[in-house]
């Protein structure tokens, strides 16, 4: 059984695209999701105890399956945090930082979801 986590937005038009490609990229069997509206933002935000809340949740998957791998995700028309690819893929870089810096023994990547709901690296 090998799990992951993915940090990604709330938004009902991502996770068929998110679960595709990841499962069909790695070898991966089950997804844990830790979702809030616009994560991207929130993670290379200032609202330090949002963070941790998002922290503690990837925490918890690290300490129940094991998770070893993680996935950070920003997207297209993204309404709970608006911008173009650009800001997303700063944000998702200040993200990763931060992640990294947290949890230094886990492997992230990074996914762009675009204006066809359809996945790409982003690392
Ligand atoms: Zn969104």
């Amino acid at each position: 059984m090998t799990f992951c986590a993915s940090i990604q937005c709330i938004d009902g038009r991502i996770h068929d695209a998110i679960f595709s490609y990841i499962k069909g990229n790695y070898d991966i069997k089950y997804i844990d999701i830790i979702s809030e509206p616009g994560i991207d933002g929130i993670l290379a935000g200032d609202d330090q105890a949002y963070i941790d809340l998002i922290f503690r949740k990837l925490q918890i998957c690290v300490d129940v399956h094991a998770v070893k791998e993680v996935f950070l995700s920003a997207h297209h028309n993204c309404l709970a945090n608006p911008g173009e690819k650009p800001e997303h893929m700063v944000q998702m870089n200040r993200s990763m930082e931060k992640l990294k810096e947290h949890f230094p023994e886990l492997i992230f990547h990074k996914i762009w979801i675009d204006e066809n709901w359809v996945c790409s690296s982003a690392d």
